[in-house]
């Protein structure tokens, strides 16, 4: 039996990133760059107004001249065709390019100007407070210029990236293929969420949370429905399944009679990497490779059925995957770990590390957490409150109230 670290070192060796596609910007959050993004504009690109008002020379303003002669108007989208001199003036709008000579802007609100007059020939302004060069101005490729480096490759696209792309005409980028994700919950005793199970029956509850949490990874999930404790049954889904980048299977993969998920998988071509992790929920899981036409690969992960553990294989290990298929950068392709501190005294059982449901529980201090009540590897009520998982290595003694921990939010 592995370890989690033996586990992850052989999840990111085993598993290579997928081609790189190119896509248009309305689909990218999500997607991972698989390019550097250079911009092609200077931002902002000429020396612009941020208000609405007076294009001047701060000079004049310094010498105490008030009255001023209009020489035109210039709107954000037009371009200046006069240079202001001393004692003259251009009305100017916001984003409107800053006329030659001039070099600052006295806000509208300064002048005997309302918001909607027409635009006269002389205009009073009359400045309060400290006034001077590049005032309400800001200069050509003052956020950046033409050329800069704006994001780097292996960067995810997250909504708020989306403006700056747009800005720098990545109208198409190049990102990572998102993998096809097959789904297969297996046991007898299964029936779907929208049956009233018989006595000895139960809902399959793993198969709608696995495909929810792969979602959030790609856009093309299948579910294969719910393989029975049958080698022909797990035969021919399995076939299906492995025709996708990744086959996430729960259930079957222990030392039950009918686990029998590792010997079809076996008999399919699925060369095991490891099977059994030294890890609390979760121990019997199974990850492997096929080899598939046209040079791809099928990784698959054999979860155990118990909906916590199959959620903890999910979250250490398919997702760690998933991260190297689609290029995020090496040193963020396992979870996210915070360090945290625990809120109250925690025993564990056991010579395997546990990840128990945990939640942050203090605002003043956003380290606290806390263990949530939980009944074990099928008690999904406490998923309910849970933010996250909190790590608790191997001990005797409780963990006392005040120890440091790692927590790992959902
Ligand atoms: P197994 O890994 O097949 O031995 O299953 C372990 C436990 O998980 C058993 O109690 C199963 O009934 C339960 N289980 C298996 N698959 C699912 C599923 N898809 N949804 C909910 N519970 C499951
Ligand atoms: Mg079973």
């Amino acid at each position: 039996m592995i370890t989690v670290e033996e586990a992850y070192v052989a999840v990111e060796s085993t598993v290579s990133c997928l081609p790189s596609e190119t896509i248009g910007l309305s689909k990218a959050v999500g997607r991972v760059l698989a390019n550097d993004v250079h911009s092609d504009v200077d931002s902002p690109p000429h020396n612009k107004s941020v208000m609405d008002g007076f294009a001047v020379r701060a000079a004049d303003i310094s010498a105490g001249v008030t009255e001023f002669r209009v020489l035109e108007t210039i709107i954000a989208g037009g371009l200046p065709t006069a240079k202001v001199t001393q004692g003259t003036t251009s009305r100017i709008m916001t984003g409107a390019p800053l006329p030659d000579g001039a070099d600052s802007v006295v806000m509208i609100e300064m002048s005997n100007l309302g918001y909607t007059d027409p635009t006269p020939e002389t205009v009073t302004l009359n400045v309060e407070g400290r006034f001077s060069a590049g005032k309400h101005q800001m200069a050509r490729a003052g956020n950046f210029a033409s050329g800069d480096l704006i994001f780097k490759a292996n960067h995810r696209i997250r909504p708020v990236d989306i403006g700056l792309l747009a800005e720098v005409g990545a109208s198409n980028v190049v990102v990572w293929a998102q993998p096809t994700i097959a789904v297969l919950p297996t046991g007898d005793e299964l029936v779907d969420c929208s049956q009233s199970p018989a006595a000895s029956q139960i809902r399959n509850s793993n198969g709608p949370m696995i495909r929810a949490i792969a979602h959030q990874w790609t856009s093309s999930v299948t579910d294969l429905g719910i393989g029975v404790d049958e080698i022909a049954d797990l035969e021919s889904k399995i076939i299906t399944g492995l025709k996708h980048d990744v086959l996430i299977l729960t259930g079957g993969v222990s030392a039950g009679t009918k686990d029998l998920v590792p010997e079809v998988l076996a008999s399919q071509g699925v060369k095991t990497i490891f099977h059994k992790v030294k890890v609390k929920p979760g121990k019997p899981i199974f990850f492997g490779v096929a080899d598939r036409d046209g040079g791809r690969r099928c990784y698959v992960f054999g979860l155990p059925g118990n909906p916590v553990s199959s959620l903890v294989g999910m979250h250490l290990f398919v997702s760690t995957a998933v991260r190297m298929m689609t290029g995020v950068a090496k040193a963020a392709v396992r979870p996210v770990r915070l360090g945290a501190i625990l809120s109250r005294t925690h025993e564990t059982r056991g010579n395997r590390p546990t990840y128990w449901p945990g939640r942050k529980c203090d605002v003043a201090d956003p380290r606290l957490v806390k263990a949530l009540r939980w009944n074990g590897s099928s008690d999904l009520l406490s998923l309910r409150e849970a933010e996250g998982l909190i790590y608790f290595s191997v001990r005797e003694s409780p963990h006392e109230a005040g120890a440091k921990v790692e927590f790992l939010p959902f």
